[in-house]
């Protein structure tokens, strides 16, 4: 097993029963968003067992690390989510034959053996509360478009006003139209 796996064979025998489980990591992939984990990661959950479900709760505690959208320095968003999941056994799809079956794989987690591997859960519940884009502070100044001076540290010689002499002539053209 790995170490976001979890071994639900007894939780699924007991009707009403109900467990808890303790994971950590230091590994995540997040496919190809631009994050890495920069600390440990734990995952606190309960699993009970109610009907023909097992409800899944939990909170996952970390940090993560990117590059601000602008100047590319490293970054560290700390991470505290709670997530929640109602499991579904793969054999038990078929009582929901009223549904389509994208719709019942949206509104449960499918699972087909005793051991559960939350790794999607966990990485979808993390990146659903990072931001889209990372700033390293709101008002980033970025980098320079030409020479690549990051501008947070001061600025640099080029001159961004310089306009490309054939947009020149064409701007002229356009204010003599204008008259
Ligand atoms: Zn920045
Ligand atoms: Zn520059």
């Amino acid at each position: 097993m790995t170490t976001l796996e979890l071994d639900i064979s007894r939780i699924r025998s007991v009707k009403g029963s109900r467990e808890a489980f303790h994971r950590e990591t230091g590994e995540m992939d997040f496919w190809d968003a631009d994050w890495q984990l920069a600390k440990q990661l734990a995952v606190d959950t309960e699993i009970s067992h109610e009907g023909k479900f097992l409800n899944m709760k939990g909170h996952i505690s970390t940090a993560v690390k990117g590059n601000c959208s602008r100047c590319l320095k490293q970054v560290t968003v700390p991470v505290e989510c709670d997530f929640a999941e109602q499991l579904l056994y793969a054999k038990d799809v078929s009582l929901f034959s009223h549904l389509a079956v994208g719709e019942v794989e949206e509104k449960y987690f499918i699972y087909d053996n005793d051991t559960l591997d939350i790794t999607d859960i966990i990485r979808e519940s993390i990146l659903a509360v990072l931001p889209q884009k990372v700033l390293c502070r709101d008002d980033c100044r970025g980098l320079c478009p030409k020479c690549g001076k990051n501008l947070n540290q001061g600025q640099c010689d080029c001159d961004l006003h310089e306009v490309d002499p054939r947009l020149a002539i064409l701007a002229k053209l356009k204010e003599t139209e204008e008259v």
